[in-house]
């Protein structure tokens, strides 16, 4: 059996090591197009921050353990740009070269992530402006922090030898998780930092008291909140700075800007296939994880799942979930029965009714022992590729 799986982060290298682990002889092909596979999104805010000091230490995994480890063709620069279901075969295009080649899969596993939101705004595209996705994204952003202070560079670490540099601006679009993360690391690089959030409270799922409880403790540690405000715009001063202006006509002097808009399910290639996308834009998958191809199956930011509570379809852009489904897909394609969490029955209006009371029951999970991968014997433990680990925290 022969699987492709397209996407090398979260879902992707989650994918490949589960499959690995339940067939030994699979053939496993995972690509990436970027330049790394199994890194920490979720601490690239504090790569930004210097919390995370080297880049290093975000990469979970790479190509190399994939390869020797796992015996998983993996392949970094690599984009898939067409499937064929008729063929079932996945175009492939070497980002360096431009190369094209086919390859033919018995089973083909999407998780392209999502793409940041960056709305067609006056002046988006000038230098200052960033977003956080992948790993280059936060080397640009450090360097941009840090050009022109190259013979600065640790020095404000001895306490010996302090400099005075005028204060750098930031503004961060956007009062989300990865919005008040970057907030948070900005100031620790020493921003007067503003936030900038379109609805009436910073980190909108959190019920409006809890969210003017953040938006207080962000006060707390300088951070100007501005509610119930969206971007216009941004131009470039004369000394290359930024202005952002808003809808309510406020401007906003800036050094670096952060948007944090939100993201977007990666449908480009389900939608070349034909598969069914779903009412709120991602690719709709059953509960093991299958397309509307059978040989097709989608996990990750990229698809829509059942709201656990609602029972709506949804969007759950986050690790843990990419990770499990990642796993369940994997489970199925070696022919285990496994599902991600159902949901449970919408809630009654009538407290009576039966299926309102108490949760619905879970699955037990399936506890067949899980081969090893016998490959290549090591004494040191590897992580668990796939992983997205940031600093502590959940969501
Ligand atoms: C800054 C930041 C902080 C975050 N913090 C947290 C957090 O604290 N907690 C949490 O739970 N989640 C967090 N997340 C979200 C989490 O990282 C994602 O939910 C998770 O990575 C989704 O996994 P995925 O496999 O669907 O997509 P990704 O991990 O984004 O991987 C998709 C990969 O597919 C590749 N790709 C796309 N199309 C192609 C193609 N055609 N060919 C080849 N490769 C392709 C992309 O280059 C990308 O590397 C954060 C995300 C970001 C950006």
């Amino acid at each position: 059996m022969k699987v492709i799986i397209v996407g090398g982060v979260a879902g992707g290298a989650s994918c490949a090591a589960r499959l690995r682990r339940l067939d030994e002889q699979a053939e496993i092909l995972m690509v990436e197009r970027g330049p790394f596979v199994s890194y920490a999104n979720c601490g690239l805010p504090y790569h930004v921050g210097n919390v995370i000091e080297h880049e290093s230490d975000l990469l979970v995994a790479n190509e190399e353990l994939f390869r020797r480890h796992f015996a998983v063709d993996c392949r970094t620069g690599c984009e898939a740009i067409g499937i064929s279901p008729q063929d079932k075969t996945v175009q492939l295009r070497n980002v360096a070269t431009g190369d094209v080649s086919t390859e033919p899969y018995d089973k083909l596993v999407l998780s392209p992530g999502a793409a940041s939101v960056r709305p067609p705004l006056p002046g988006i595209d000038l230098p200052g402006i960033f977003q956080v996705r992948p790993v280059p994204d936060a080397r640009e952003i450090r360097e941009w922090i840090e050009r022109g202070t190259s013979f600065l560079a640790g020095m404000e670490k001895y306490s010996g030898f302090q400099t005075v540099r005028p204060a750098m601006r930031a503004v961060v679009v956007g009062g989300g998780f990865i919005g008040l993360e970057m907030a948070e690391n900005l100031v620790r690089r020493g921003f007067d930092v503003t936030v900038l959030e379109m609805a009436d409270q910073v980190l909108t799922p959190l019920d409006r008291e809890y969210g003017r409880l953040v938006e207080d403790f962000l006060g707390l540690h300088g951070v100007h909140v501005v509610v119930n405000d969206g971007v216009a715009g941004f131009e470039q001063a004369e000394d290359d700075s930024l202005t952002m202006s808003t809808q309510s006509g406020t401007s906003y002097p800036a050094d670096l800007v952060i948007l944090a808009l939100g993201v977007r399910p990666d449908t480009t290639l389900a939608q070349m296939a034909g598969i069914e996308i779903g009412e709120r834009g991602g690719i709709r998958v059953d509960e093991h994880m299958r397309t509307s191809n059978p040989d097709i199956f989608a996990v990750g930011d990229a698809v829509e799942v059942r709201d656990f509570v609602t029972g709506e379809w949804s969007l759950i852009a986050l690790a843990g979930p990419a990770n499990r489904q990642a796993r369940i897909a994997a489970d199925v394609i070696a022919g285990r029965d496994s599902s991600f969490r159902e949901p449970r029955a919408p809630r009654s209006s009538s407290c009576s009714a039966p299926a309102s009371r108490g949760p619905a029951p879970t699955r037990r999970r399936s506890t067949a022992s899980v081969t090893p991968t016998t490959r290549r014997s090591t004494s040191t433990r590897t992580p668990t590729p796939g992983t997205t680990r940031g600093p502590s925290r959940s969501r």
